[in-house]
């Protein structure tokens, strides 16, 4: 017998809150376990603190780009107040989670334990601190993810970063910083700290950063980090050392490969929050690598226990981890819905950015499908001339005989925000072309670099 018992018990207090807001809207007893600050990695160390230091950098690219637009001497007297960037983000990041705080504390139907939750049965967890016993009909476990810390040799003996401690410690900044991983993590970084004057040198294993994106944007955003990161592609890490003149990283084929920096920021990709949660005496399986499996409609392998987020590995972003949780809810309260992540968008806060949604070019082809692709310059719009956007594009991807969108790609100003129409296009109606060409578009914008590449189909 559970010392408690909830309709809804939840393990997790980031995206864990979707689940939350729902049941608690729906009336229902909900228990939230979360021994951090609620808001999990998005709120306190991922997108909310990394989006907050990129707008300071993206201002201190527009300072340095004033001449292109005859504005003289703007970067003379320019200096950048590095702890105060990192003050701005805290306090950005501290009102964020005190709105969730708020509305706990104001909840009567919802209980916060702050603390860690272990399996003892299919739907019942014990405290590890308090050591109570919870159990509920309905579970939902979203124990997100953190720093995968790859086996390189030295690595263990040296002092690193991960994005944690950057967000929660850094005060001053490196002069020169290593990055293991061109992943969108260590390439978001590596804007923020290149922007402000840190020497930045990234080791890549893949032949380009960002291995996920289309081949043409992946190329392309290679080539533009390169303009302010050394980029050592197809090096993977494989020797790290502390000398006198800094950390020591060595890589590539016999070690060829080195940089030395003050700082090393590890950001080698995420690991599932998944062990030592007593996972298997609930019989809730997991993958080889760790992450809960769960089926489409986001149920594990025990009946009412629901698992959505990173813990799942499969959006591994913020706003697919809280569509995840709205269906994943529905579906906890009698629905079936499923979610069609080939219209689940994704950006990347680089310099320049990136952003794509549905199949890349590669990923379009095997499906074998009549396939057709088009690409068009910024250039190409009015709006791409003035903001001088050099080298950006957009590109789509669609089914020639159905005239269906399949995916939509690019780097270049604003594109996290311009990818949100073909996301609305695919979503909506029939999904095809006609969904963008046939609607009006205000001039002059960026959003006229969508309209002008559709109407090529
Ligand atoms: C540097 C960085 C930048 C990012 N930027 C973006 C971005 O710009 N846009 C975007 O969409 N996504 C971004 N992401 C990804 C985004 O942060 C995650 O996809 C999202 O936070 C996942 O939410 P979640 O609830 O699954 O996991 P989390 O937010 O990690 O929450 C899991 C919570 O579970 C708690 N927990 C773990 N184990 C237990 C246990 N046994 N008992 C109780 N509680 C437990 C943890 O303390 C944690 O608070 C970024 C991530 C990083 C690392």
């Amino acid at each position: 017998m559970a010392d408690e018992t909830f309709d809804v018990l939840i393990i997790g207090g980031g995206s864990g809150l979707t689940a939350a807001y729902h049941a608690e809207a729906d009336g229902l007893d909900v228990a939230v376990v979360e021994p951090g600050p609620l808001g999990g990695t998005c709120v306190n160390r991922g997108c909310i603190p990394t989006k907050t230091l990129i707008e300071s950098a993206k201002t201190m690219r527009t300072i340095q780009n004033a001449e292109a637009f005859n504005i003289h001497g703007a970067t003379k007297d320019t200096t950048v107040d590095f702890p105060g960037i990192m003050q701005r983000m805290r306090s950005m990041r501290k009102n964020n989670v005190a709105h969730s705080d708020e509305w706990i504390q104001d909840s009567d139907a919802v209980t916060l334990y702050r603390d860690y939750a272990r399996f003892t049965g299919e739907r019942t967890v014990e405290l590890e601190d308090a050591g109570t016993t919870i159990s509920a009909e309905t579970v939902f476990i979203t124990t997100g993810a953190r720093p995968l810390i790859p086996p390189i040799d030295g690595l263990d003996e040296v002092p690193y970063l991960t994005n944690r401690t950057i967000i929660n410690d850094l005060n001053a900044q490196p002069t020169e910083l290593v990055i293991i991983g061109g992943g969108y993590i260590g390439l978001e970084f590596a804007h923020f700290f290149a922007s402000l004057g840190t020497e930045v040198t990234i080791f890549e294993g893949n032949p380009t950063v960002a291995t996920p994106e289309d081949d043409d944007i992946r190329q392309a955003l290679t080539e533009k980090i390169q303009n302010y990161a050394t980029v050592h592609l197809d090096t993977f890490a494989s020797r790290v050392e502390q000398t006198s003149k800094g950390i020591r990283v060595e890589g590539g084929d016999d070690g060829t490969v080195e940089a030395t920096a003050g700082k090393l920021l590890v950001a080698a990709g995420r690991r599932p929050n998944t062990e030592d949660m007593g996972l298997e005496t609930a019989g809730i399986e997991t993958t080889e690598r760790g992450f809960i499996k769960a089926d489409d409609t986001f149920q594990t392998t025990v009946e009412g226990v629901y698992a959505y987020g990173d813990v799942i590995g499969r959006g591994m972003f913020k706003h697919a981890s809280s569509f995840e949780g709205e269906i994943a809810y529905k579906n906890s309260q009698g629905a079936n819905e499923t979610l069609d992540y080939d219209k689940n968008p994704h950006a990347v806060f680089t310099h320049p950015p990136v952003a794509g949604v549905g199949l890349t070019e590669r990923d379009a082809r095997e499906t074998g499908r009549s396939i057709r692709v088009e690409t068009s310059g910024y250039e190409h719009v009015a709006k791409g001339s003035i903001v001088q956007a050099k080298d950006a594009f957009a590109k789509a991807i669609i089914d020639e005989d159905t005239r269906e969108i399949l995916g939509f790609h690019v780097i270049g100003p604003q594109a996290p925000a311009l990818v949100h129409e073909v996301v609305v296009a695919m979503t909506a109606g029939d999904g095809t072309v006609e969904n963008i060409t046939d609607a009006i578009h205000v001039h002059p914008t960026l959003s006229e670099l969508v309209h002008t590449l559709f109407n090529r189909f």
